[in-house]
């Protein structure tokens, strides 16, 4: 195995006090993909914008990482929505100037191992549905029922995402109508709306397959959040061509071009609070930067639990706020470097999914209640075989990622130590998994064995170290349907000068911190400014 060596690949400038500019428009904490949208496109509009990343990388979740002569993604395995020219796609093009491509995955782009059975879904909504159709015959009116109601479920996603951008007057006179679009199943939870269509377990279970795309079981999953997911890769799913780490750099020159600037090693230790407004943030080395717009994109948690004075949460209510919330699960990553090419090896563009039976909550109750038990889901990408470019950038190489969901407290104990120096005991228990999870690999793809040069194990503590997260929360908050419900979680906080942006606001997924973005900026100049930068964004035919 390589030596746990500091990865190469970093972009962003590295912090030092002495490199800020004195008079910055905005300052946004954080360079996920929610805080680079906002501050790109605030610096489109002419806005001077310092992004503070306390990773020594930018991207956020978006970022990749090199070591021993391999590369991984961290948070990106596929995106959907971006073959054509959608919205997603659209606002993707003009965030890079064109500079960031996709490449399609296989059409069959997710496959469900479901005990000892297996289902799969195939991209193109018709391709879809005639795909389910060959693997349930009995069912075609629950998939047509189905599919109706995610076709209707673009209107009630549509509803969520305008009614936190609306400023509060107008939100209040159109409470009854986005009441009415988010009616029936869309405030239910998946397993009742489903369970009312079929009965057919193998079914349901299918439909929710990707379960793991927002972190949720069908018992505990909010339909709208099943629908959002469900929509996003009907089409098929995509992968960054030149690796995840393409998105931020080609939206840092956006923010650079207007005279801002993306700051690496540069962590936040408070949002600073005068006469109940704010004033600008303290970094980690004690240098104040004046700022009176400050946009958190570091989640909120980390906001209001970790940044603000705790007097200033307590007197704003999100004290009080912040207990109908709750962490998203942690997860186990294992990074995995194969010598020989995808082809070589034979390694698909598809995504596997495997679980140990058709009843999803099930199996996640026993897991949580005994780390021996089956994994109630394991997520196997390829993306190597993904990426059009990988070869070019690591001849003759492969990688493959697992990930699996693991409770924060099993590793909380050693929450205080430094990466990379947790002790004998931590690495054992992560090895341990590691090679537990490694076996799901072999049993699907039996000629990889022996052909691993190299792997590498993360838990809910390297979320927290490289992530910035607290519980290593893998979506930032848990998607229950209380979280939906939650209208303070909005771009604008009833502390003046403070704002809110990334996957807390919206919903996770690249796509969603992208739209909290902009809808963000929208919240911060106001409709009237944002309208022609709308029509330039979204200019041309739709699809
Ligand atoms: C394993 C995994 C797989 C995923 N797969 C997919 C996928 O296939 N497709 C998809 O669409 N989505 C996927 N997601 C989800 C997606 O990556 C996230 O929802 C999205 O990128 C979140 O963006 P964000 O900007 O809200 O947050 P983040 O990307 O987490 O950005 C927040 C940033 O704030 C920084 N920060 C925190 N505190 C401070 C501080 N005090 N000072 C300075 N900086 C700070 C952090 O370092 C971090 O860079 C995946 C996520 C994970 C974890």
């Amino acid at each position: 195995m390589a030596k746990m060596s500091p990865s190469t690949l970093r972009i962003g400038y590295r912090y030092r006090s002495g490199r800020l500019a004195p008079d910055y428009d905005a300052v946004v904490i954080g360079s996920g993909m929610g805080g680079l949208t906002t501050a790109a496109l605030l610096s489109e509009l002419g806005w001077k914008v310092c992004v503070l990343e306390q990773h020594y990388t930018a991207g956020g979740f978006t970022h990749s990482y090199e070591r021993g002569g391999y590369e991984w993604d961290v948070g990106v395995h596929y995106i959907g929505e971006v073959g054509a020219a959608t919205r997603t796609r659209k606002m993707f093009d003009f965030l890079s100037d064109g500079n960031l491509k996709w490449a399609p995955m296989d059409a069959e782009y997710d496959r469900f191992y479901v005990g000892d059975k297996v289902f799969n879904a195939i991209a193109g909504k018709q391709e879809f549905r005639d795909n389910l159709v060959r693997q349930f015959p009995d069912e075609v009116e629950a998939i047509d029922a189905y599919l109706r109601l995610l076709e209707r479920s673009g209107d009630a996603l549509s509803a969520f995402g305008m009614s936190r951008g609306m400023p509060a007057l107008l939100r209040w006179v159109a409470k009854p109508w986005l009441a009415w679009k988010r009616r029936g199943p869309f405030r239910r939870l998946t397993w009742d709306v489903l369970s009312d269509l079929t009965s057919d377990r193998d079914l349901i279970a299918t439909l929710c397959g990707q379960w793991g795309d927002m972190g949720m079981p069908p018992k505990r999953s909010p339909f709208m959040a099943h629908a959002m997911i469900a929509r996003h890769y009907l089409y098929g799913g995509y992968y960054p061509v030149g690796g995840s780490w393409r998105i931020a750099e080609t939206i840092i020159p956006k923010i650079q071009a207007s005279g801002g600037e993306v700051f690496t090693y540069a962590k936040v230790e408070t949002i600073l609070v005068e006469d109940g407004k704010v004033t600008g943030v303290e970094m980690q080395d004690g240098h104040r930067i004046e700022c009176a717009c400050v946009i958190s994109s570091a989640g909120v948690d980390n906001t209001f639990n970790h940044l603000l004075p705790d007097s200033v949460v307590a007197r704003s209510g999100y004290r009080r706020r912040m207990q109908n919330v709750q962490p998203s699960v942690g997860h186990l990553g294992v990074y995995i470097g194969l010598q020989g090419t995808a082809e070589e090896l034979g390694l698909p563009r598809t995504n596997f999914w495997i679980y140990p039976s058709n009843d999803y909550d099930a199996a996640l109750d026993r897991f949580q209640e005994d780390k021996d038990a089956a994994f109630p889901i394991v997520y196997i990408s390829f993306p190597s075989a993904k990426d059009p470019d990988y070869e070019n950038r690591h001849p003759g190489t492969s990688t493959i990622e697992i990930v699996a969901p693991a409770p924060y407290e099993w590793f909380e104990k050693w929450r205080d130590a430094t990466w990379g120096k947790r002790g004998d005991d931590y690495e054992a228990f992560k090895e341990a998994l590691g090679e537990r999870l490694l076996e799901y690999v072999y049993a699907k793809l039996p000629q990889l064995r022996g052909k691993v040069d190299y792997y590498e194990v993360s838990t809910p503590l390297s979320t927290n170290w490289f992530g910035g997260y607290q519980r290593g929360e893998l979506y930032g908050l848990a998607h229950t349907q209380e979280r939906l419900n939650q209208d303070w979680l909005r771009p604008q906080t009833n502390i003046p000068g403070l704002w809110l942006t990334g996957q807390d606001v919206l919903t996770c997924g690249v796509t969603g911190a992208m739209m909290a973005g902009l809808i963000t900026t929208m919240s911060l100049v106001g409709a009237r400014k944002m309208a022609p930068l709308l029509k330039v964004i979204y200019a041309g035919p739709g699809a």
